[in-house]
């Protein structure tokens, strides 16, 4: 609360000249050291508004001031009031204009309307002779979007400022003081002493004062255009400067700290109901484009293969990011469709992709460094891979868009040449100047690139699920071949040894019919023999081939009925005197019914059939998780097995029973077989994505294992 620094100007307004250090009593009533101490103990950077009672008045003035504090110092800016009565009237009359220009604002339909109705709005409210709502686009140039104007003076509404007309260093102000006001660019700058900080020689920030002064270039730019006062008030939204309300007025021109702070409000009333549209826009526009986004994504699955499906979706492809043309490279194949450049323009353009991101631009000839290629009328493009070696890509292109702008002034000569290199200075000029831009397109929209990105991600995963696809395919088709080549192992084998015996049967036959006709009745038994055989086999096969066809349908049921109906099937009535058949360990089991039943009839039979016990025992449970000395089942899956106490089988041989014709006995013995049981046991298991083991002590009886994968949709 002692001075330290004021401005050369502050006698005139304290009546008393100002003495470093000196108490701040000394020039204030103590009401208002009382609001000055408080402000100071709130949030810095923020202002305050305040009535000034000086220590010395001058007789009949008052003043009203602004306080704020930052970095350790505390601002107190004063302002002359003018008359009380006047000032009461534009107060009393500033909640009204405030809540009927929200209402105003809030019934705007359509962005342009939004615009006029803001400069409108601002206008009536701050009495300038001009408003403009001035938008920054992409490249950092201004478009005036929206114009209320005094019908004195031209119209400004669609001309274009160069980026150079409001320079960086003023657009990091207008984002932290968002409110500037010059009253009269003819008054002299007044300056403030001492220039730097007495406590640590800095000079003095001056960011959020209200009368700090405007850099020169500014005052020149503004007295080149004619105009005398000016406010403006930045349009921030998500921490970005979108935009300016900028006021001119051709008289000097000063507004109340209050008229000054409803613009203020309006400006962010403005952002939000900006925002708000912008963000219905571009919803609407999102979810149009998302529902085609799905339907051609959905039409790329559908198509035989993805290269197919890409091409038959190329319309709906370029109409998903509003282009004219695309080009589709594919492990190496290049394919156009629509508007599009030469290939070697192509090949240029997929050369600057990352695998990572989507590529843009709107200029081909600047992105490329090279001459637009005059053999196509496209500019722009969009670019990703689908792959990280870049050897499938998409590419989609954007015709040329001619069209005019109109700059206040020439924008090449916003900045001039000087010796010291190229320096910024005020344009003199601001005559309408016409600029025809060629060799764009239309900048691709935020839209248009998430779009993009979605498209990217998505194909991406509609090739990995059929890589996926493929790779199990191939694996199912390894496995068929490999069924292909027992098959025609135990063809070539296994059928050609009842077919060798079958023709000797009838060499035979014709001999004995020649000489004793009737021997014959024994041969024609051998030939039944062999005839019964070869029907097995091919019995077997027949089963081996449906075991490994047709739909598997799921459902849940007990192991204990589908084991009971097992054994009915493969022990009938009349033999089951020497048996004894349990179900130990009941569970749930999900899979199909027919092909478990199945395969459980292979084993109980060869339980039965491979057995010399005077009492055949059988067993069909399911292994209790954590039994000791168990196999661990698979995640989510049960083991399950038949065990009989039959002959056994030798520790060699236990994988070899699984192939197809492939006994361990002659046909003779144990009630012969054809050898195809534990092949479609073995199938069956596959189809259910599990696995089939045996553990068997020779005279000793076996038990076989097999689990099914999990099917969590059941
Ligand atoms: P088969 O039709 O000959 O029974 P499988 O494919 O069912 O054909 O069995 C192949 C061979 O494995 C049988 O010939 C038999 O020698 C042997 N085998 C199968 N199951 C058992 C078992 N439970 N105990 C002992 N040997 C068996």
């Amino acid at each position: 609360m002692r001075l330290a620094h004021w401005s050369t100007n502050a006698e005139q307004w304290l009546q008393q000249s100002p003495q470093a250090d000196a108490q701040a009593a000394a020039y204030f009533q103590p009401a208002t050291c009382d609001q000055l101490t408080l402000i100071a103990a709130d949030h810095p950077t923020v202002s305050h508004p305040l009535r000034l009672h000086l220590a010395a008045p001058a007789r009949d003035e008052w003043h009203s001031g602004i306080a704020h504090h930052h970095h350790g110092l505390l601002f107190v800016e004063l302002e002359q009031w003018s008359s009380l009565s006047e000032q009461a009237e534009s107060l009393f009359g500033l909640p009204l204009l405030m809540a009927r220009a929200n209402h105003r604002l809030q019934s705007c339909d359509t962005m342009k309307k939004l615009y006029a109705e803001l400069a409108r709005q601002v206008r009536s409210i701050s009495g300038y002779d001009r408003v403009m709502v001035y938008r920054f686009l992409e490249d950092g140039h201004g478009e005036v979007v929206g114009e209320s104007v005094d019908g004195r003076f031209e119209s400004f509404l669609g001309l274009h400022y160069p980026a150079s007309d409001v320079p960086t260093q003023a657009r990091r102000l207008y984002m932290l003081n968002t409110v500037r006001c010059i009253g009269d660019v003819q008054s002299a700058a007044v300056p403030i002493v001492p220039e730097v900080r007495t406590d640590n020689g800095q000079p003095l920030d001056l960011s959020f004062c209200h009368f700090r002064a405007v850099s020169p270039i500014h005052i020149e730019y503004l007295q080149n255009m004619g105009v005398a006062a000016s406010m403006s008030i930045s349009i921030v939204q998500q921490a970005k400067l979108w935009g300016l309300i900028a006021c001119h007025h051709y008289t000097s021109r000063t507004l109340s700290f209050e008229q000054r702070s409803a613009c203020e409000v309006l400006g962010v009333m403005a952002s939000s109901y900006l925002l708000t549209r912008e963000e219905d826009a571009s919803n609407k526009a999102i979810s149009t484009r998302q529902k085609d986004y799905h339907r051609i994504l959905r039409q790329v699955a559908q198509s035989d293969t993805f290269a197919a499906g890409i091409q038959q979706s190329a319309e709906g492809l370029c109409q998903l990011v509003q282009a004219d043309g695309l080009a589709i490279l594919l492990e190496g194949q290049l394919r156009c469709e629509g508007s599009c450049p030469a290939k070697h323009a192509v090949e240029a353009i997929i050369g600057q992709v990352d695998s990572e991101h989507v590529w843009s631009t709107n200029c081909l000839s600047e992105a490329l460094d090279q001459p637009s290629p005059n053999d196509s009328r496209a500019c722009g493009a969009l670019a990703f891979h689908l792959d990280a070696a870049g050897q499938s890509s998409l590419v989609f292109f954007r015709d040329e868009y001619t069209h005019e702008v109109a700059w206040a002034g020439d924008p090449h000569k916003a900045a001039t040449q000087t010796a010291e290199g190229m320096q910024l200075s005020p344009r003199r000029s601001f005559a309408l100047w016409k600029e025809t831009v060629e060799g764009r397109s239309r900048q691709w929209s935020d839209v248009d690139l998430d779009m993009a990105g979605e498209l990217r991600l998505g194909l991406l995963e509609l090739l990995g699920r059929r890589a996926a696809e493929l790779a199990r395919l191939n694996a199912e088709l390894s496995s068929l071949n490999a069924d292909l080549d027992s098959f025609a192992y135990a063809a070539s084998h296994d059928l050609r040894e009842p077919l060798r015996g079958l023709r000797q049967l009838i060499y035979f036959l014709r001999q004995e019919l020649e000489e004793d006709p009737t021997k014959i009745e024994g041969r024609l038994q051998a030939l039944e023999r062999q005839v019964n055989r070869m029907a097995d086999l091919i019995e077997g096969l027949l089963r081996l081939s449906r075991a490994g066809r047709g739909d598997l349908e799921y459902s849940r049921f007990t192991l204990e009925e589908v084991a009971r109906e097992a054994f009915e099937m493969a022990a009938p009535e009349p033999d089951r005197s020497d048996v004894t058949f349990e179900v130990v360990d009941d569970a749930t089991v999900v899979a199909d019914f027919i092909c478990m039943r199945e395969l459980l009839i292979n084993l109980l039979t060869n339980g039965l059939k491979y057995n010399d016990n005077a009492t055949k025992l059988l067993r069909v449970g399911v292994v209790r998780p954590g039994a000791a000395g168990t196999p661990e089942a698979p995640q989510g899956s049960q083991i399950y097995y038949v065990t009989d106490n039959g002959i056994g089988i030798a520790a060699e041989q236990l994988d070899e029973v699984f192939q197809i014709f492939r006994r361990l006995h002659p046909p003779d013995r144990y009630g012969g077989g054809c050898g195809a049981g534990l092949a479609i046991v073995k199938k069956i298991v596959e189809r259910h994505h599990g696995r089939v083991w045996i553990e068997s002590t020779e005279g000793d009886g076996s038990t076989f294992y097999f689990t099914f994968s999990a099917n969590s949709d059941v």
